[in-house]
């Protein structure tokens, strides 16, 4: 056990079992958005760096692809431990590079580590087909292999979870990786390496470069060992990645933006609607995939949605998230903060109300006031883009149509949410709803068993449930004949 969280703030990269510098020297600086300190530095790498990294984990594959599945779902389970072992440390190195509340941090630990469980179960049931032949005289087998080396680029405002949600599969299915976490929150990405030695996980099955994106990027993507790339981030740099992938014919599994819609109805229960509107907006300072962009609120309930809304936006605490009893903390950079601002201005240009909120916190540095405004309209900017902040904009609808046109009135197809009491009008909707995840009643959808993933722009393939292996496994038909049968 690894007691304090310094003990996973590792200032090096993991290549092949060893941890290292980058060539030139060069590191890049993290700082803790809620005090604008400086926690410390990771290296700058490039390109050669992750060239031996990709080596170190084609290496360790030629023998990592033949461990039993038994063996690997007990890696996992070890690995697991690791990170339940040290859930609070893991926590409080999260929160302190990423900001967000203690809670929260925890909350997403333990979720990396169901990731891994789940992953470990999922293991053995890497089921191959017998097919029934057409041949009388030949036999059909499929089976399934691990696909390679893969890459998996990550984001920093679930530093954690996004990549459990990778290495996870990518172990289960006995594939080896080169991980690049996203260079605001390095240090839980590097802390795999450190929980990977613990569980004992050979060395270069897990390999860890930070540094220069574009570097990184371009070896990771060129790069013809590596057999396929998982992304989480935004939509632009996906599409980057899917373009570049496209020279060596890699797969790609794409975790990308939202547009989240949360549609209120006027049957809706208003006490149950509001408690999910506040955890599918503010989790995370409102810096999830999945936060709400886009409140459709019917005509009926819209007022006293509004109102509580605006009450409960006003009670949360926001802080350090450090300091227990923080419900929202700092967003990640001062250009987050500039972003939420430009919205809030866009929307009171074209005749948008603040009933909460609307400027910067008394806290100074990134906080910002959760916010509400009233009269949205389809002009205004997050209508169309990613808000990624403490911003929830209300749109009046009258019907149900004019809701669910409207909610699907985006390139996004992430996630959504809906409430209504009635029966007939929850399958309407949901059968109307063009996304990959939908709460019904409900605003925290998440979990290791469901499949997590986008339709249209949001992305493509699925992370967790059973079909969060299939990507890192390649099918083999096998046509056996000429054995006398
Ligand atoms: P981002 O700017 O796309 O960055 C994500 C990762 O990609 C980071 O590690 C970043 O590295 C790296 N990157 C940037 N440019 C690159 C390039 N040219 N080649 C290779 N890698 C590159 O996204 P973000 O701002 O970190 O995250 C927020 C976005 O992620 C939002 O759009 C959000 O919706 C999305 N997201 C989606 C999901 C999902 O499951 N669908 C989950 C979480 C977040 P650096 O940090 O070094 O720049």
């Amino acid at each position: 056990m690894l007691a304090s969280s310094d003990a996973f703030r590792r200032e090096a990269n993991l290549i092949g079992g060893q941890w290292v510098g980058a060539d030139s020297g060069a590191v890049i600086e993290v700082t803790n958005p809620a005090t604008g300190e400086k926690i410390g530095t990771v290296p700058n790498a490039g390109r050669a760096e992750t060239a031996r990294a990709i080596d170190a984990a084609q290496k360790a594959f030629e023998s990592f692809r033949k461990t039993s599945v038994l063996e690997r779902s007990k890696m996992l389970r070890r690995l697991h431990d690791a990170i339940m072992d040290n859930q609070e440390a893991l926590a409080r190195l999260l929160s302190t590079e990423q900001g967000k509340s203690l809670a929260e941090a925890r909350g997403e630990v333990a979720f990396s580590a169901g990731y891994v469980l789940w992953f470990a179960e999922q293991a053995r049931r890497i089921y191959g087909e017998v097919v029934p032949s057409p041949w009388a005289d030949r036999r059909i087998l499929v089976t399934r292999e691990p696909v390679g080396v893969i890459a998996a680029i990550t984001p920093w405002n679930f530093p954690s979870s996004m990549l459990a949600r990778k290495l996870g599969p990518a172990l289960a299915a006995g594939c080896t990786a080169v991980v690049k976490p996203a260079s605001q929150t390095p240090y839980s990405g590097l802390a795999w390496g450190v929980m990977a030695e613990e569980a004992g996980i050979p060395a270069g099955v897990i390999n860890i470069v930070t540094g220069s994106a574009a570097e990184i990027g371009a070896e990771l993507t060129s790069n013809p060992i590596v057999k396929k790339i998982t992304f989480t981030g935004s939509t632009e740099v996906g599409k980057k990645l899917m373009a570049a992938a496209a020279g060596t014919v890699k797969k790609v599994s794409m975790e990308l933006g939202g547009n989240a819609p949360f549609i209120v109805f006027d049957d809706a229960d208003l006490d149950r609607a509001i408690a999910g509107a506040m955890i599918a907006k503010y989790r995370n300072s409102g810096q999830t995939c999945v936060c709400t962009n886009r409140f459709i609120v019917q005509a009926g309930i819209h007022d006293r949605f509004v109102e509580r809304l605006a009450e409960e936006s006003n009670r949360l605490k926001v802080g350090n998230g450090l300091e227990e009893g923080t419900q929202q903390g700092p967003l990640i950079d001062m250009k987050a903060v500039e972003t939420v601002e430009s919205f809030v201005a866009d929307a009171v240009a074209k005749g948008g109300r603040v009933v909460a909120g609307g400027r910067r916190h008394a806290l100074g540095g990134t906080f910002f006031e959760p916010t509400v405004i009233a009269g949205a309209n389809t002009q205004m900017r997050f209508a169309r883009e990613e808000i990624f902040g403490p911003l929830s904009p209300v749109f009046k609808v009258d019907s149900e149509e004019e809701a669910v046109a409207l909610a699907n009135d985006t390139e996004y197809g992430l996630a959504c949410y809906f409430y209504t009491q009635d029966l007939g009008r929850a399958f309407r909707v949901m059968e109307g709803l063009k996304y990959g995840l939908i709460g019904v009643n409900e605003g925290l959808i998440t979990t290791v068993e469901a499949p997590f993933g986008g339709l249209k722009e949001s992305g493509i393939g699925k992370e967790g449930g059973h079909q969060g292996i299939d990507d890192y496994l390649d099918a083999k038909y096998v046509c056996l004949g000429g054995l006398g049968l």
